[in-house]
């Protein structure tokens, strides 16, 4: 943590309690966020910390979004999108994106006009990305998309998605390309309906439909087609350790609603946390956020000067992940019934960690990819 850190993670916690905690249990009964909280967000300056300045963004590094997204999980409001937009839709644009590119969205997505989704997934291909049966055909000066994702994030607000599609069916990896759509200005786009989730019940996931979708050629990422696949190799570790950030931050809310319950809540006369079985049940898990906390502040300090291998970043998103769903599981016993209960946080906590062993790659694709490195 440098200075100019601390004081965002000072400025996003107030911004937080202000303004997201007063309409956060709406959003999730509703089962989205308003496009009016991401404008704020982004008047506030906490949507693409890592953009040029120039460009609407703080200047920053990755550390600037791992500040922001375990502010967000400390406080409980992890079901607002917003690591997705910043830390993985920006970049493909930042990264990828003609200086034209960058100018067109790079702004709209720092000042939240314009909200990101990516669009990987299919109903037919999932973890075997090079499956995806999109097709991207050239005509003209414009692109024409055909075919469908599912599970995707963001979904139902999202104004500007980057699709996967193929525009070399015969080609394998070499015939992906990412497109960047402008939603609002596109024919042949439809959402379909806001899927209902075991967890993060506050953050929309649809399914998108593409019939005959007009893109303009400029639409394509990079200088050419057929980059996409290595676009996304080079993206997906970021990806990965945004995860496991996001489950370390789960992790310390979890034991820390855990041991303030314990404290209070008496059984035999005596507080929970006067049971042995208490006592060393936290110890081994705080012992184990330990472990996984070091591992992920030297992964993120690797990622900002540029080393973060794809290999440890699977390690780090399959370990604290694991983590993740046991700790919830344990900490949720000590609160016997009440921890069922939807009232209390921690069943929140316990329904929204089982999402991360699966999406961004599942733990065993992590293992596959580890493994292969042996
Ligand atoms: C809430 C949510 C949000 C999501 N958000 C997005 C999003 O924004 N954008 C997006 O594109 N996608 C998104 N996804 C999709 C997610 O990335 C996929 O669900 C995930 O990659 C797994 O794909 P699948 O569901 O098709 O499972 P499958 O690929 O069908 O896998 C089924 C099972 O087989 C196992 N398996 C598959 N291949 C192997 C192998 N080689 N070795 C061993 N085991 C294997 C898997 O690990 C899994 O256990 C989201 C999913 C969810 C649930």
């Amino acid at each position: 943590m440098s200075e100019d850190l601390t004081l965002l993670d000072d400025a996003f916690a107030r911004f937080l309690e202000r303004d997201i905690a007063p309409d956060y249990e709406s959003w999730v009964e509703a089962g989205s966020v308003t496009r009016a909280a991401w404008e704020k967000t982004g008047a506030g300056g906490f949507l693409c910390p890592a953009a040029p300045e120039e460009l609407g963004g703080s200047g920053g590094s990755f550390a600037h979004d791992a500040v922001i997204i375990r502010r967000l999980g400390l406080a409980g409001f992890d079901h607002f999108g917003i690591a997705l937009h910043s830390a993985i839709v920006a970049p493909y644009i930042q990264h990828y994106g003609s200086p034209e590119q960058k100018e067109r969205w790079l702004p709209g997505l720092a000042s939240g006009k314009l909200i990101g989704a990516i669009a990987m997934t299919e109903p037919g291909a999932g973890s075997d990305l090079q499956a995806v049966r999109t097709t991207a055909v050239r005509d003209g000066n414009q692109y024409l998309l055909n075919g469908s994702k599912t599970f995707i994030t963001n979904g139902q607000l999202a104004n500007l998605v980057i699709v996967v599609a193929k525009t070399d069916p015969s080609a394998g990896a070499k015939g992906v390309s990412l497109f960047a759509v402008e939603t609002d200005t596109v024919e042949g786009f439809r959402r379909g309906r806001n899927l209902d989730k075991l967890g993060f019940k506050g953050n929309d996931t649809s399914e998108l439909f593409f019939n005959d979708m007009r893109v303009p050629a400029d639409a394509l990422i990079g200088p050419e087609e057929g980059q996409g696949f290595y676009q996304l190799m080079e993206q997906l570790p970021q990806e990965r350790l945004l995860v496991a950030v996001q489950a370390m931050a789960a992790i310390e809310r979890a034991l820390a609603l855990t041991l303030t319950y314990v404290k209070e809540r008496k059984a035999f006369g005596k507080r929970v946390l006067d049971f042995q079985n208490t006592q060393f049940k936290l110890a081994e898990l705080k012992t184990e956020a330990t472990i996984g906390q070091v591992f992920v502040n030297d992964c993120i300090a690797r990622h900002v000067a540029g080393q973060l291998d794809s290999v440890t970043a699977s390690m780090a998103k399959y370990w604290t992940t694991d983590l993740q769903t046991k700790v919830m599981d344990e900490c949720l016993q000590f609160f016997g019934g009440y921890g069922y209960m939807n009232e209390y946080p921690i069943s929140r906590l316990f329904a929204d960690a089982r999402v991360q062993r699966i999406y961004a790659g599942t733990n065993e694709i992590m293992k596959v990819l580890i493994a292969r490195s042996l």
